[in-house]
């Protein structure tokens, strides 16, 4: 039992205890992994430990496989849900069809990814359910939001090469999106060793039902890990309308090349706004906006009745 600390990372966590991936080679073996206990707060802010956060491990009982979570180290960023610490780049799914791609949903997912920093790309699944044109069109329209697009099928193959040399790049990929869009077949498809459970499209939405019910960081590559994540339906938004406005590329590139007269504008089409005219996402934009601002009301009435109550 060494007296040092060994740094790994979390790959996944269980009920109380998490899976540590140690480090270089260890006496585990190539694909070790240790149980280890985690206590609910690392500090005294309550910090908890994450899929992805590099921690290092002590009491290591080799032949248990077992240790225990002591230090955790800063995060670069963290992708609220799934929760995901340090992500290298997010990878949106949705399906070009059953279910349909809804662009108001997808755009809650892309908000959700934009918040870590970290490139942002969409995977438009189940290519082989719509003619090759449509196909092309969904493209065109997402990279015209910012986003590299790239349309795949795990029932004919297209696209899985390139998806697979982006996410064998290093680092933690995520790939996130409702459920049933087809996600953890295209992990299968990429690397069919992890045998990930895929459940069959039920029901009249012909939704899939979920099958991924924790996050866990699996190896692609040498160094590349990629994420598969519980589908959920509706990524909660951000609380202030300026960090809602910095999750649209297309917005903060029209305002580089010519702010708006405005301050705090609502980018709503006023004259003098640099987002004056119809863009593609204006609408949704607005609904997102409208929420934000009524969740940011109902905290600020909330805030002045609790500040009379005291
Ligand atoms: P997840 O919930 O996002 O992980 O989705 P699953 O991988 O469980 O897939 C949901 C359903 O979509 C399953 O019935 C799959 O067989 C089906 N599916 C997955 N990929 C494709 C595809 O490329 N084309 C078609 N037509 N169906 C697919
Ligand atoms: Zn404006």
């Amino acid at each position: 039992m060494g007296a040092e600390p060994l740094p790994g990372r979390v790959v996944a966590l269980q009920a109380n205890y998490c899976l540590v991936d140690l480090d270089g080679p260890s006496a585990l073996g190539p694909d070790g992994r240790l149980l280890c206990t985690r206590r609910t707060r690392l500090d005294k802010s309550g910090l908890q430990v994450c899929v992805g956060d590099r921690v290092t491990v002590a009491s290591v009982d080799w032949r248990a496989r077992r240790g225990a979570v002591v230090g955790l180290e800063p995060r670069h960023n963290l992708l609220q849900r799934p929760a995901v610490a340090n992500v290298s780049r997010v990878v949106v799914v949705v399906a070009l069809a059953e279910p349909g791609l809804d662009p108001l949903q997808l755009t809650r997912f892309l908000i959700t990814a934009e918040a870590t920093g970290q490139p942002v790309q969409v995977v438009l699944s189940k290519a082989d359910l719509l003619p090759a044109a449509a196909v092309e069109a969904w493209c065109r329209r997402l990279e015209g939001w910012g986003y590299a697009t790239l349309a795949v099928s795990t029932c004919t193959g297209a696209g899985l090469a390139a998806l697979r040399s982006d996410l064998e790049q290093p680092g933690i990929a995520v790939l996130c999106g409702p459920s049933g869009v087809g996600k953890s077949s295209l992990l299968n498809a990429l690397a069919p060793a992890l045998d990930l459970r895929v459940a069959a499209v039920s029901g009249r939405l012909r939704r899939g039902r979920h099958t991924t019910r924790h996050v866990e960081l699996f190896p692609l590559a040498p160094g590349a890990l990629v994420a598969d994540s519980p589908g959920f339906n509706t990524p909660a938004l951000p609380g202030d309308p300026q960090t809602l406005a910095a999750a649209f590329p297309e917005l903060l590139a029209r305002l580089r090349a010519s702010p708006c007269r405005f301050a705090n504008c609502r980018h709503q089409g006023d004259p003098g706004c640099a987002m004056g005219g119809t863009w593609d996402r204006h609408g949704i934009y607005g609904r997102c906006l409208e929420e934000v601002e009524a969740l940011a009301g109902a905290r600020c009435r909330g805030g002045q009745g609790r500040q009379e109550e005291g």
